[in-house]
């Protein structure tokens, strides 16, 4: 049996615009029925351009995005309907890591007290109960005791967020969301990252879903892979089918970009044109406006999902 940790149906996420943005008050529509499993122990990465709706999935996953209609399901529990007993131990299973670990920390505080206060807001442990898991924690992620006492400008970039793994740690988290977790450090120490990352879920059993548009880190990290487009998930797979035989249009043209790393040999597909206004979603398939594959029928009725293998997955009129 396929132990589910997470279960999205039919997802629905839209709000309007403020004065000045597009007008103002013009309905986004940011997620538009995606529904999806995440495995307990798995890394799920979803992909896409910026703009598709991939950080406004991820953070309505976790309950800090309100949807409009829909189901997340944590461990079988709606967390859309949790009362506030469930949803305080909901938050303390999921945990998140940003992508600006220069901001995600607080400048005055130091290490010690970022590490406690997760600690002492949740869990009625004791002082020493607490230092003792701080102290685990920050050895976790590769730092030394010394550093607790330090602030966070004493820190690099790289080290910054090791800390702040480290305060998704604390609580024991069984869900991680990892939005962009290394494209705000130097390419040297992305790698380090990454691998830290790698060897945290295997020591856990920790589930993650992982925000990228970075397809080196997907193929390096993810099992699974969601490519996502106007708020849609175009297509699904393993990350070996997602790379090795890509079959929507629009994953063709995000790897067609970095051939090294899919090792697709095919000429490049080019996207035509920019991501239409999440505001005003194109009729048919929503990505017929810049599909050069685009034929009648893909004006006029959005695609269903064909099946190419029990876990891939495609939204497109070619498979049927
Ligand atoms: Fe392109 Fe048509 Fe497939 Fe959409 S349904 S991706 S427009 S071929």
């Amino acid at each position: 049996m396929i132990d589910n940790l997470l279960e999205i149906k039919d997802l629905y996420v839209e709000y309007k615009t403020n004065k000045g943005i597009l007008g103002g008050n013009q309905i986004i529509h940011a997620v538009n029925g995606v529904s999806i499993n995440i495995k307990r122990g798995e890394i799920l990465a979803i992909a896409g351009e910026s703009g598709c709706g991939k950080s406004t999935l991820a953070k309505a996953i976790i309950k800090l995005e309100p949807t409009k209609s829909g189901q997340i399901n944590f461990k079988q529990h709606n967390i859309l309907t949790m009362n506030k007993k469930e949803l305080k131990n909901f938050r303390k299973s999921t945990q998140m890591v940003f992508q600006n670990p220069y901001s995600s920390l607080n400048p005055k505080m130091k290490i010690i007290d970022t590490l406690k206060e997760p600690l002492l807001i949740n869990t009625e442990y004791s002082q020493k109960e607490i230092l003792k898991i701080i102290k685990e924690k920050i050895k976790k992620v590769g730092l030394s005791e010394e550093c607790l006492e330090l602030y966070p400008h004493e820190f690099s970039g790289g080290q910054r967020q090791r800390i702040a793994i480290a305060r998704a740690l604390v609580l024991n988290p069984e869900f991680i969301l990892a939005d962009e977790p290394v494209s705000a450090l130097d390419v040297s120490i992305q790698a380090q990252i990454i691998n830290l990352l790698k060897e945290l879920k295997e020591d856990f059993n920790l589930t993650f879903v992982l925000i990228t548009h970075d397809m080196s880190v997907i193929k390096y990290l993810a099992d699974r892979v969601a490519i996502m487009y106007l708020g849609e998930i175009v297509e699904i797979g393993t990350t070996e089918e997602i790379f090795k035989s890509p079959k929507h249009p629009y994953t063709q043209a995000l790897l067609s970009a970095v051939p090294q790393i899919s090792g697709i040999k095919s000429e490049r597909t080019i996207l035509q044109g920019d991501l239409p206004s999440p505001s005003d979603l194109p009729k048919g398939c929503k990505f017929h406006t810049r599909c050069s594959k685009c034929f009648e029928r893909c004006a006029e009725q959005n695609p269903s999902y064909i099946k190419i293998s029990e876990s891939h997955k495609v939204k497109c009129h070619l498979y049927i």
